[in-house]
């Protein structure tokens, strides 16, 4: 089988590969959030060939890059490191 995409991991940065089990997130709206309260929810999805092309979707390589992710999205609410996402934009 052959990867016509490759995919890298948003947090790690290590490239995936036929055997890694992969894992998606992504940041949604808050319908109804307190003042000073994070206004997005982070949601966990298996890996999915179909969405992980969408440009909203993060890529995470496993756990623990998983558990990174979510620590950075309760700390700052971003799920980029903040040089990440200063060299994004
Ligand atoms: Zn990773």
């Amino acid at each position: 089988m052959v990867w016509d995409v490759s995919f890298t991991c948003d947090i790690c940065g290590k490239k995936k590969g036929e055997a890694n089990h992969w894992w998606m997130v992504m940041l949604g709206d808050v319908p109804c959030f307190d003042q000073g309260q994070p206004s997005h929810r982070f949601t966990l999805l298996p890996w999915n060939m179909a969405e992980s092309r969408n440009p909203d979707i993060y890529h995470l390589c496993g756990q623990s890059c998983a558990m990174t992710a979510m620590e950075r999205f309760m700390t700052h609410g971003s799920i980029e490191s903040e040089l990440a996402a200063h060299s994004r934009r």
